[in-house]
């Protein structure tokens, strides 16, 4: 169907659509590359944090433990490894297989600490966002293997 079609509706989608990025969009898409180049070999593989499986970085996941709509862990590097797709997807983050992963890199109880501050109401400034972007922009790409991955 064509948008005319929609009439007000179609109007409604395409602004939808045509919309700019928004700061939570851009700092998503920077904290994702960094997530999943930390997490990679010096060739570009990662591990999936919960099955294991051997994926490019390019084709999984950032995979939060806790769910992505906590604000107050969305970007704690924490609570994020580079997953595979069907992990992140299918299987709905693994989310025992990510805890257990959690508290063995970081330390018992951590993972545990991470539900906690999850569930803390938590709300950036436009600056701190900036603040963020320009970090983890920084990160990646000074990664040979972003710049590799763009050619
Ligand atoms: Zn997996």
């Amino acid at each position: 169907m064509s948008l005319d079609k929609l009439g007000g509706k179609g109007e409604e989608l395409k602004a939808v659509w045509n919309k700019e990025p928004d700061n939570e969009e851009i700092l998503d898409r920077w904290f994702s590359r960094f997530v999943r180049l930390r997490d990679s070999d010096e060739n570009g593989f990662i591990k999936c944090c919960t099955c294991g499986r051997q994926k490019h970085w390019k084709d999984c996941h950032n995979g939060h433990y806790v769910k992505r709509g906590h604000q107050a862990t969305r970007y704690d590097e924490k609570d994020c490894a580079a997953m595979c797709v069907y992990c992140n997807m299918k299987r709905n983050g693994e989310e025992q297989a990510h805890r257990l992963y959690i508290n063995h890199k970081y330390g018992e109880g951590t993972a545990e600490l991470l539900k906690l501050k999850g569930k803390a109401p938590f709300k950036m400034l436009p600056e701190e966002y900036e603040e963020k972007i320009k970090h983890y922009k920084e990160i990646v790409k000074s990664n040979p293997l972003y710049e590799d991955a763009k050619k």
